[in-house]
C-alpha cells in the first residue's frame, strides 16, 4: 500500500509541473500571437494551442484522481469499489492506481456506455 502511495505522489509531483510547464509555454504563445497580430482580429485559438489546452486539461483531469485516490487513502476507503464496495484487485490497483471500480463494474458500465453511444 504504502508504495501505491509513494507512485501517486511521485506521479502527482511530475503532473503538477508538467501542468505549469504546460501552462507556462502557452502564455508565451499568447504573448508571441500579441506581437503578430491575426489579420481578422480573431481570438481563436490556433491548433497548437488547442493541443496543448486538451493536454493539460487531460493531466488537471488526472491530477484530480491522483488526489481523490490519495484522500481515499487517508479515509480509508481506497481500493474499494464505488459501485458494489467490493475489493477492488491488487492487480488491477498496480496498473490502475486510481481505478475506483472493481474489474466486473467497470466492464458493466462501459458495456452500458457502448450501447447508450
Ligand atoms: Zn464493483
Amino acid at each position: 500500500m504504502r508504495s501505491i502511495r509513494q507512485e501517486l505522489e511521485a506521479k502527482r509531483d511530475a503532473l503538477t509541473s508538467a501542468i505549469s510547464s504546460s501552462t507556462r509555454a502557452t502564455r508565451e504563445g499568447d504573448h508571441r500571437r500579441e506581437i503578430v497580430k491575426d489579420p481578422l482580429g480573431m481570438a481563436s485559438l490556433t491548433h497548437d494551442d488547442e493541443v496543448v489546452a486538451a493536454v493539460v486539461d487531460t493531466r488537471a483531469r488526472q491530477l484530480e484522481e491522483i488526489d481523490r485516490a490519495l484522500a481515499d487513502m487517508d479515509a480509508g476507503r481506497y481500493g474499494i469499489c464505488r459501485e458494489c464496495g467490493e475489493e477492488i484487485a491488487k492487480a488491477r490497483l498496480k496498473i490502475l492506481p486510481f481505478a475506483t471500480r472493481c474489474v466486473a463494474c467497470q466492464a458493466r458500465l462501459e458495456q452500458g456506455l457502448g450501447r447508450a453511444a
